[in-house]
């Protein structure tokens, strides 16, 4: 009874339709199918099977991706197998020594150095020598990009922290990001995968831009978070896609006007009903909001806005804008908060000043719907850093009266 439900069951996995083609060529080792063979199937059939040949990605970039979230998460186990897939798919060895310098900083030292051991392994048995630092120049940073970097450091770290914002300027950006021995772009790349697979969404519009501005395209950013699923886990990646869609969204906007500047023509963006508006994401607002009347200036201008609509209840989540917020309220009855201040009461024809790097909230108040025209500017194709939500407890709080 027992050999035939075994059988069996066998037989039903043999001719399990979903899994019935044959893997072209196998990577799983045997015990994956011994053990978990619907893992066997995924791995063959559809990491290396669909994922990796994707044109998205070349293989060589897919290799630097992959070391890369290996190294962050520290998958020490995992290194010396995709270090030689990394050999071969064109990775130099001193690519591969400098992935894992770029990423002591953005994952930590220990994970860094576990990484080295590996490689070396791999190294050795392949006979590759010593490797030594590149002779050519150091890379010369983009100035204006680098000068609005700097600002921001100046004002958000320097006062809290001085050593570190000296640390940022002289030594991360004033030589590890200088350093000949790894393109820019591959860089940014290493850069983008790790921030991904160890879950940090808020620092990633910052090297989304810098990897575009480097070079990377949006079809490959967002291949980078397709391939990093796989390596870190559905859930790291999906944490990137909301932040990926508002740096797009953003460079889009920016780079949209310039055509519009070229033909000199004026822009009339008509009113249209809030029901027919853009609704607001849930990862950034709670409750029923729309937006309207989208525009975006011309470059040289940076400045961009809409009509935004919240229900009754309705507000933005925390966040801040790079370069403040003006909000014109249109009509209702609105409230805003800034961290650590009272909840304030706005009406229409008020109009509400939120200077650079302020967090706060913005929304209708708890039994009147309002909506207000929000106009920012934006600092690196990025006009606003979203936070976490304005939990039910505190918007209830209301106004003081
Ligand atoms: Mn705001």
């Amino acid at each position: 009874m027992k050999e035939i439900a075994a059988s069996l069951a066998v037989s039903v996995l043999a001719s399990g339709a979903a899994y019935a083609e044959e893997p072209r060529r196998r990577v799983a080792p045997p015990a994956v199918y011994e053990v978990a063979p619907g893992l066997g199937h995924f791995t063959d059939n559809v990491l290396f099977g669909e994922v990796w040949v994707r044109d998205a990605l070349a293989p060589r970039d897919r290799s630097l991706v992959t070391v890369s979230v290996l190294v962050s998460t520290g998958k020490t186990a995992q290194i010396g197998s995709h270090v030689r897939r990394a050999l071969d798919n064109g990775v130099k060895p001193e690519e591969l020594g400098e992935l894992i310098t770029q990423l002591a900083f953005y994952s930590g030292w220990p994970n860094a150095i576990s990484a080295v051991t590996e490689t070396k392994k791999v190294f050795e048995e392949r006979k590759i020598g010593p490797v030594a630092d590149s002779a050519a120049d150091r890379i010369q940073l983009e100035a204006t990009a680098e000068a609005a970097r700097a600002a921001l450091i100046a004002e958000n770290v320097s006062p809290t922290t001085p050593a570190l914002a000296d640390l940022t300027n002289r030594v991360l950006f004033g030589d590890l990001w200088r350093r000949p021995d790894m393109a820019p772009r591959d860089r940014s790349l290493v850069t983008m995968a790790a921030l991904i697979a160890i879950g940090q969404p808020e620092q990633i519009p910052f090297h989304a831009n810098r990897a575009m501005d480097n070079g990377l395209t949006r079809e490959e950013v967002a291949e980078v978070a397709t391939h990093v699923a796989f390596y870190a886990g559905w859930p790291r990646a999906m944490s990137a896609v909301p932040v990926l869609k508002q740096v797009f969204a953003s460079r889009e906007a920016a780079a949209a006007p310039s055509n519009a500047a070229a033909s000199g023509e004026l822009k009339v963006i008509r009113a249209e009903p809030a029901s027919q508006g853009t609704p607001g994401p849930a990862s950034n607002f709670t409750g029923e909001v729309r937006v309207t009347n989208r525009y975006a200036g011309e470059a040289p201008a940076r400045i961009g806005g809409g009509l935004v609509s919240f229900a009754a209840g309705a507000r933005t989540a925390w966040h801040t804008h790079p370069l403040g917020q003006t909000l014109f309220i249109v009509s209702g009855q609105g409230w805003v908060q800034k961290e650590g201040g009272p909840i304030i009461e706005v009406g229409p024809g008020d109009v509400v000043w939120i200077p650079p790097n302020v967090k706060h909230w913005h929304g209708a108040s708890a039994a009147t719907p309002m909506s207000h025209f929000a106009v920012a500017e934006a600092l690196n194709g990025s006009a606003v850093t979203w936070m976490e939500q304005v939990p039910e407890s505190q918007y209830r709080t209301g106004p003081a009266r």
